[in-house]
């Protein structure tokens, strides 16, 4: 590297736009209405028949023809014939004849001859004849066929988000399968001798692995399935080896730590062997060294994102995040922002955005932002209190308590 190169830092608008020209969005895969759950469609989806299918009952109770129940009233009843029972998923072709009622449940089909239904609770729920105490005009507890959807109607259209409502029309307009935008999938690892699965004895130098929960974790919020790996030591044949045997499963990976300048950064020493991966830094605060590139057979998006976890996580929202949207299809790509007063002064290194963990709140109104805990980045507590990023562009250096500051929202979830 030459001494420009070294000193240069690339705009983190430039990093992003290099990021999201090489990803593109998956290919759709027909799954299961299960497995669809969550996607985004990726066809138009139009009702076969009509919703309701059929003319049906709205209620348990009697349907006849309502000129013969018109004069129904609590003294002067109307008795009928009952001449049969009609359930719910019958095929018995009764034609109600005037004069006559059959019972009828609740999602039955309306027998021919019979114009409306009366609720069981207006009668006296009589088996062989039955005595009526309402009238109930034409149509009255029918449900008509395609009343909800008509036969041809397009239901659901292509970018629609697949939640669970939209997943029981799609089973209600028959269809069992679906044409989807793929959830990505995410191999996430850790790079670090100094690593031990959470929930092992600490012994002297060592830390639990905080970034590939942390990561997996946001990989999931962002709609993805994400496969937590786990830890590899500072060793290039174990992290080759073990993306390796990971990319098959890859859709994107993302590792962490190894990337800056000191001896056993074996995330850039090794990722030259498979793929083309540049390492870049990025003006920013949190998150200046970035790895991002191409690896594999399949050219498979790589993230190489900084050890603290702060900074990981950082880069996660900044850089993965909208990547991950661009691979599902779905838009914006980027979280909100908002405006916000902040309520104690801010510093920012010169030329780099920087992004300071924050508490949003309203107040009479307006948004106001907290800076929590420091600028460490290895301070995790603090990224657990905060709900949102101050954003300080570059040419800012110096940020006044009570002014006007751009607030990104980490929110758990936005569609
Ligand atoms: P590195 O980028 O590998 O130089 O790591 C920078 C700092 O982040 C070091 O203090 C590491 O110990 C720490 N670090 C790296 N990976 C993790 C991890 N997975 N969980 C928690 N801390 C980490
Ligand atoms: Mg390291």
């Amino acid at each position: 590297m030459s001494a420009t190169q070294e000193t240069a830092l690339k705009p983190v608008d430039t990093h992003l736009a290099d990021i999201l020209d090489a990803v593109e969005v998956l290919a759709p895969l027909d799954v299961t209405l299960l497995d669809a759950h969550g996607c985004v469609l990726a066809e138009d989806i139009s009702a076969a028949h009509p919703l309701p299918p059929f003319d049906n009952s709205a209620m348990d109770g009697y349907a006849t023809r309502s000129v013969d129940i018109a004069g129904a009233t609590e003294h002067t009843p109307v008795t009928l014939p009952v001449v049969g029972d009609i359930a719910a998923g019958s095929a018995t072709p009764y034609t109600v004849q005037p004069g006559l009622c059959v019972r009828i449940m609740t999602g039955a089909p309306m027998p021919p001859g019979a114009d409306t239904v009366v609720p069981v609770e207006w009668t006296d729920g009589g088996i062989a004849h039955v005595s009526i105490r309402r009238a109930a005009p034409p149509g009255a507890h029918v449900r008509h066929a395609g009343e909800d959807v008509a036969a041809g109607t397009t239901v659901l259209q292509v970018g629609a988000h697949l939640g669970a409502p939209q997943v029981g029309l799609l089973a209600a307009v028959g269809r069992e399968r679906a044409l989807v935008r793929p959830r990505p999938r995410v191999v996430v690892l850790s790079t670090g001798t100094e690593l031990l699965d959470p929930g092992q004895p600490l012994t002297t130098g060592k830390i639990p692995d905080a970034n590939s929960s942390l990561l997996t974790a946001a990989a999931q919020e962002a709609g993805a399935i994400a496969y937590r790996v786990g830890i590899v030591p500072d060793d290039p044949t174990v992290l080759i080896d073990t993306l390796e045997d990971q990319l098959i499963r890859a859709d994107l990976v993302i590792t962490s730590g190894g990337v800056s300048v000191g001896a056993y950064d074996v995330v850039k020493e090794a990722l030259g062997r498979i793929g083309e991966v540049r390492f870049d830094r990025v003006a920013m605060q949190p998150g200046m060294p970035q790895g991002f590139g191409l690896i594999g057979p399949e050219r498979t998006p790589f993230f190489g994102l900084p050890g603290n976890p702060v900074s990981a996580y950082v880069s996660f929202e900044v850089f993965v995040r909208p990547a991950l949207r661009r691979l599902l299809g779905v838009e914006p790509l980027h979280r909100p922002t908002v405006r916000a007063r902040v309520t104690e002064p801010l510093t920012s290194p010169p030329g780099k955005r920087t992004f300071a963990r924050a508490w949003l709140s309203v107040d009479k109104g307006e948004y106001v932002v907290a800076p929590v805990g420091g600028s460490g980045s290895h301070l995790i507590a603090s990224l657990a209190g905060a709900n949102s990023f101050v954003v300080v562009p570059e040419d800012v250096t110096d940020v006044a308590a009570g002014s006007a500051v751009t607030v990104m929202l980490l929110e758990r979830r936005q569609r």
